[in-house]
């Protein structure tokens, strides 16, 4: 399983499947057509590419791919907890239609992030400086500010902003999957790896621990 992911890209072998979002070996398919009795000839341009996981084709025309919907939006961190995640998927949905829309979910999608974090998403702008200290870089809390999360500019959950574009939903997008990163998969892969120490050694964890936070 990959954890980085790997955009749709013509005649590739595997990717990250448009439809079913898992990285899948994939078939590529030359189209021909048919016309009465006459012999196939080939639909010069057309492509069809074939998920082995899902059984779904896109379809590609001139190395682009047209269906399904492209959006260049990353999938969600496999940790980002399920109903913050539903917000994501949704906004991936949108995002190439509405940008604004999908920043809107975004926001609110990081609120409930917040909440599930322990932090109270009401004062965000005070939850995201407590979230510093516990780890997260104060370059995240910048960007959070460029993108009206948090500071002056701050857009409640859900307002539409007419100001919002499609990078500023990318910056959205990718800003979550980094706050789950840090916060929910680091901390954990931390915790695996400490619980394969021999047991003498796990008394140095809360120390390791204070450290880290520190
Ligand atoms: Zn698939």
């Amino acid at each position: 399983m990959r954890a980085e992911y790997t955009p749709p890209g013509y005649k590739e072998e595997g990717f990250h499947c448009p439809h079913c979002g898992v990285y899948a070996h994939q078939d590529w398919y030359e189209v021909s057509l048919e016309r009465d009795d006459e012999n196939g000839e080939s639909a010069e341009g057309l492509s069809l590419c074939y998920c082995e996981r899902c059984n779904n084709y896109s379809v590609w025309v001139d190395e682009k791919m047209v269906y399904p919907e492209y959006t260049t939006a990353p999938l969600p961190l496999a940790d980002m907890p399920e109903e913050v995640m539903l917000d994501f998927m949704e906004a991936r949905d949108v995002v190439s239609h509405s940008p604004r829309s999908a920043s809107a979910l975004l926001r609110k999608a990081l609120h409930r992030l917040v909440n599930i974090l322990g932090e109270d998403a009401e004062n965000i702008s005070e939850a995201i400086e407590n979230l510093n200290k516990k780890g997260l870089d104060v370059k995240i809390q910048k960007a959070l500010d460029s993108v009206r999360v948090t500071g002056e500019e701050a857009v409640a959950p859900s307002v539409i902003d007419p100001r919002d574009d499609e990078k500023t939903a990318i910056v959205l997008f990718n800003l979550l999957n980094l706050i789950v990163d840090v916060l929910i998969s680091q901390p954990r892969m931390v915790d695996n790896l400490l619980d394969k120490l021999p047991d003498s050694k796990k008394r140095d964890r809360d120390f390791l621990f204070r450290a880290r936070i520190g």
